[in-house]
């Protein structure tokens, strides 16, 4: 829908208007008010260079978009029954949860194997555990690939599927090739295209889970779910929605806790959005709240750091790991959270 600046555009105005999206295969539609006439655009209005060429006219004021900017995570998109399923837990049926350590040490692998097992019987479906790490200083140490055999022989013996980051082509197909099932793609990569690309089209005809983080600097709801469609778009559609915070960080957490989004995302997208708290908040005493916060909200799971010795971890454990016991209490209580929620009608 294109909105002149003044009440109405001139013939002029109006034939140069046309000519531009007759190049992209719509039409124009006048539409005539009281005060002002506003212009529809008939066709397929998602070209961004044709809305692009339209904004650019010194005589229009704005275009305002009709159609969903994505076709496949749409809410009402044909897609929008398709159900993603893992560690025994339909999404939107039963509450996921994700945990684990930020980080595997290579050379303590005990603490990770540990941590599995706690995890597993504090009722996580989802043993995560980063093989690779982004940092914020490059000197500090980004994994190595040994963790990935302690991250698999993790999910060997507690039966647990896994989830990792991967940063690179030649990470994601070591995990692939090891079997991983859930790759996480990190806040600081959302908006890396190319690796979305080679993630989506690696994942593609397979039954890979895709966990896409929010990114610390995506402004709007619909960059976040482009994205997401992005990587569903070469063919495997099981993306996962994870806020995780948003900078610049709240006064006293790491980000901006963002778990508020969830309901605005449920408006616009069928994928399943699972909240990241501890990424959030950066501190294993704030994580319960923003976890509970985020079931209130609608989540559909959750994603969370958590060590049996934070202390001896590495990563982001000493900080913000939960122990197993804090996570079975937010798990006890999480699950009453979401079942009020499911059976009142009116929230
Ligand atoms: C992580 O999950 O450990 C991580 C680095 O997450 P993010 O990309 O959200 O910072
Ligand atoms: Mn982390």
């Amino acid at each position: 829908m294109i909105l002149p600046q003044g009440p109405s555009l001139n013939p002029e105005q109006i034939r140069e208007i046309t000519a531009i999206v007759e190049s992209f295969g719509c039409h124009i539609q006048p539409i005539v008010g009281a005060v002002r006439t506003i212009y529809a655009i008939v066709g397929d209005e998602r070209d961004e260079l044709m809305i692009n060429r339209l904004e650019g006219l010194p005589y229009i004021e704005r275009i305002d978009r009709i159609q969903s900017p994505f076709k496949l995570m749409d809410i009402r998109s044909d897609l929008a029954t398709h159900k993603i399923a893992i560690g025994g837990v339909t999404l939107g049926r039963k509450l996921l949860v994700i945990a684990g350590p930020c980080t595997i040490d290579p050379k303590n692998p005990n603490y990770f194997y540990e941590t599995a097992q706690a995890v597993k019987e504090a009722g996580a479906h989802v043993l995560r555990g980063g093989v690779w790490k982004p940092r914020t200083n490059p000197y500090a140490f980004q994994g190595d690939d040994k963790s990935l055999d302690i991250l698999m022989e993790a999910s060997r013996r507690t039966g647990l599927p896994v989830d990792t980051e991967v940063m690179g082509e030649d990470q994601l197909k070591l995990a692939l090739d090891a079997g991983v099932p859930m790759l996480q793609v990190g806040a600081r990569n959302a908006l890396n295209y190319s690796l979305l690309r080679q993630i989506g089209s690696a994942v593609a005809g397979r039954k890979t889970i895709v966990l896409l983080k929010r990114s610390l600097h995506m402004g709007t709801l619909n960059e976040f779910i482009s994205a997401a469609e992005y990587v569903a778009n070469f063919g495997n559609p099981n993306v996962i929605l994870c806020p995780r915070g948003t900078a610049p960080a709240l006064d006293g957490y790491r980000n901006h806790p963002d778990e508020s989004i969830v309901p605005l995302l449920k408006e616009r997208t069928w994928a399943p959005v699972v909240v990241d708290p501890s990424h959030s908040v950066g501190r294993a005493s704030y994580v319960p709240a923003c976890a509970l916060a985020a079931i209130a909200y609608g989540a559909d799971g959750l994603c969370i750091e958590a060590h049996v010795q934070p202390s001896k971890g590495i990563g982001d454990d000493p900080k913000q790991a939960i122990v197993p016991s804090v996570l079975a209490e937010i798990i006890r209580i999480a699950r009453e959270i979401w079942t009020l929620r499911r059976q009142a009608k009116a929230v």
